[in-house]
């Protein structure tokens, strides 16, 4: 008799009654404003999770023995529709919240991010929202979409209100953003500066944690739709989001890598890391 051989992120193949974690891949990026191709990140992400292994001697656990994570394969999602689209994604939100287990999506472009923050704000009213990103994603609409990736994080304004955004290592945007965010958001520019004391504000509250992957820097990260010079470094981020193992998340994506602006296969297997490094820091 043979065994069933499905393809998951490496080691995030427990059963859904057990698990934590449920991961999963929304494959769109109908709204990309400069490049697409971040709906085939999250099928590269699961193949070439095999190149990593399940251990991390940085946090001396291993994914095997030390997480609990289902993933539940790629949404089929309508292309071109990002109105369908999110409702599709706060479906399997709604499914993953309410079974008590926390949603990691893979993406995707990020506009999908209103979607489980959306969900989860319902569920816990003073949701706080932890976003890396190299870019504002303020605008109120592009090019007339208010539905767009530039616009997700003004979308999940509209649902959370002043304060309860904090944004870190954001070097672009139209100066209008800019301005408009030391009204209303918690914005740190350019690198982690201030997170150590934001997690101590934080301490108890739910928190959605969003990864613009191209909070990177393009010399370690060029496989993105908008690649923005002056990011951090792998180093940087793996001991940002180290940081954030005492937080309460409630829920948390990875989004935008385009693997095939990068031949070298390095973004994908970068993102793979960071994923593990994720699953590690958050598993109880
Ligand atoms: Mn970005
Ligand atoms: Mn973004």
């Amino acid at each position: 008799m043979l065994e069933k051989n499905v393809t998951t992120f490496i080691a995030c193949d427990k059963p859904y009654d057990e698990a934590e974690f449920v991961l999963w891949g929304a494959p769109f990026d109908s709204t990309t404003s400069f490049r697409p191709g971040t709906r085939f990140a999250s099928s590269a992400i699961r193949t070439e999770s095999f190149g990593i292994e399940t251990y991390s001697p940085y946090l001396d656990k291993d994914l095997e023995e030390d997480a609990r994570v289902f993933d539940a394969g790629d949404l089929e999602l309508v292309f071109g529709d990002s109105e369908r689209v999110l409702e599709q994604v706060k479906q399997m939100t709604q499914i993953i919240v309410s079974d008590d287990k926390i949603p990691v999506m893979i993406g995707g472009e990020h506009s999908l991010t209103s979607a489980p923050v959306s969900v989860l704000a319902r569920h816990y009213p003073d949701l706080q929202l932890l976003h890396f990103d190299a870019h504002t994603d303020l605008r109120e609409d592009y090019l007339g979409n208010p539905w767009s990736h530039a616009s997700v994080i003004k979308r999940c304004h509209d649902l959370l209100g002043d304060g309860r955004i904090h944004s870190f290592g954001i070097r672009s945007g139209e100066k209008a953003e800019f301005y408009w965010a030391k009204e209303h958001l918690d914005m740190h520019k350019f690198n982690f500066d201030g997170l150590e004391d934001l997690v101590e504000q934080l301490d108890g509250k739910p928190v959605y944690f969003t990864l613009d992957l191209d909070v990177l820097d393009p010399s370690i990260f060029p496989g993105t739709g908008t690649p923005e010079a002056g990011g951090v470094s792998f180093d940087e981020l793996r001991i940002a989001i180290t940081k954030l193992a005492g937080l309460n998340i409630v829920g948390l994506d990875v989004m935008e890598l385009a693997p095939h602006y990068d031949h070298s296969g390095v973004s994908t297997a970068v993102a793979c890391k960071i994923i593990r490094e994720i699953l590690l820091t958050f598993s109880k």
